[in-house]
């Protein structure tokens, strides 16, 4: 009989049951990682609070520990001994938790440097995906967790994406099928009272909705100066070149086409929306697309999922329509210039 591969040896997906989430609340309890299903993306978790189950993650994840990482809690009051709220962030917490918003703030000494790399302030957020709520309600603990990629790599949104990524290294998945939303969380500073609110990762929550909430304009820009130990480096969250497929990507404006690939080459096109018959596509590229009418919520649900199939593909270039610049099409551009490697850093 043929030994197993690797694969078989590995244990099933912790079901997306009482048992399942019971079983990955006491795995985090003992300091194991475990992958969890959010509503933005899958999550690589360990318990905040323990320096060595947060190593674990930035290794596993080949993570430079100059990358703070976002701590996740069931709502605001389990923050209460970890971060000091301005009124700014407790109107945001009211109107957006549980939801795809994460919040910079000031951290007490209870968060380890390690977690905020070195930074006095610390990413909160609040998920509202009812199997990380039953997770963090079976815990009751604050959980740090990065998306379940490696560094650089796109974030996962299927309980495949990580075991495809990780293996053994992961053994313990939550399956909480597809991620409802598919890219992730908006990310903004309210850590100053005395200075405006700013983006400074664009996502599901849109600047109009933040700036409505607030009833005051919300900046979008480059982070606040950071930590004196990390002065000068960016997070890398935020850097230039992110959640990028292996394959080179690039960017085509809406009136724009891909360039016809050299013979024996295959390019792959992904549109936002179904082409029109009439819209042919040069020769040797092959045309896909995220929703049928342009539907970008649907087309951020599907990116990462189609991204990856395309880099397994074998195609030796990938071209990518972009968005409108509003709503959800900030956080898609976004995340497609990062792809391509020409994000704003
Ligand atoms: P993720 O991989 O989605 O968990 O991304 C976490 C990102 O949040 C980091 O790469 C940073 O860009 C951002 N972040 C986390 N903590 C902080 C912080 N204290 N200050 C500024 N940005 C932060
Ligand atoms: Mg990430």
């Amino acid at each position: 009989m043929p030994s197993p591969s690797p694969a078989e040896d590995l244990p099933p997906f912790l079901p997306p049951t009482p048992a399942g989430t019971a079983r990955a609340a006491e795995l985090l309890r003992a300091g194991e990682v475990v992958a969890l299903p959010t509503e933005t993306v899958y999550g690589l978790a360990a318990h905040a609070l323990n320096e060595q189950a947060v190593r674990k993650v930035f290794a596993i994840k080949g993570r430079p520990l100059i990358d703070p990482l976002i701590v996740h809690g069931l709502d605001a009051g389990f923050f209460a001994s970890l971060a000091h709220f301005t009124p700014a962030a407790r109107q945001l917490a009211e109107a957006c938790w549980p939801g795809p918003l994460t919040m910079i703030v000031r951290k007490t000494a209870a968060v380890p440097l390690l977690v905020t790399a070195g930074r006095d302030t610390v990413a909160l957020r609040t998920p509202a995906h009812p199997l990380m709520r039953a997770v963090l309600e079976a815990c009751q603990l604050p959980l740090a967790a990065p998306s379940a990629n490696p560094f650089g790599y796109l974030s996962p949104t299927r309980a495949e994406h990580v075991r495809a990524s990780f293996g053994g290294r992961v053994p313990w998945i939550l399956d909480g099928g597809a991620c409802a939303l598919g890219l992730e969380s908006t990310i903004v500073d309210v850590s100053d009272e005395t200075a405006p609110p700013r983006i400074l990762r664009p996502g599901p929550i849109t600047p109009e909705t933040l700036t409505q909430i607030l009833g005051q304009l919300v900046e979008i820009g480059a982070p606040t100066p950071l930590a004196a130990s990390n002065e000068g480096l960016a997070a890398p969250g935020l850097l230039a070149r992110h959640y990028s497929p292996r394959t080179p990507l690039e960017l085509l404006e809406p009136t724009q086409s891909p360039v016809t690939p050299p013979v024996g080459e295959r390019a792959a096109w992904v549109r936002l929306q179904r082409p029109k018959p009439a819209d042919a596509a040069p020769r040797g590229v092959e045309v896909f697309w995220l929703s049928e009418d342009g539907d970008l919520a649907e087309a951020a649900r599907g990116l990462y999922d189609l991204l990856r199939r395309l880099d397994l593909a074998g195609y030796e270039k990938i071209w990518c329509d972009c968005a409108p610049e509003s709503g959800w099409g900030l956080a898609l551009n976004d995340r497609l210039r990062r792809a391509a490697g020409r994000g704003k850093p």
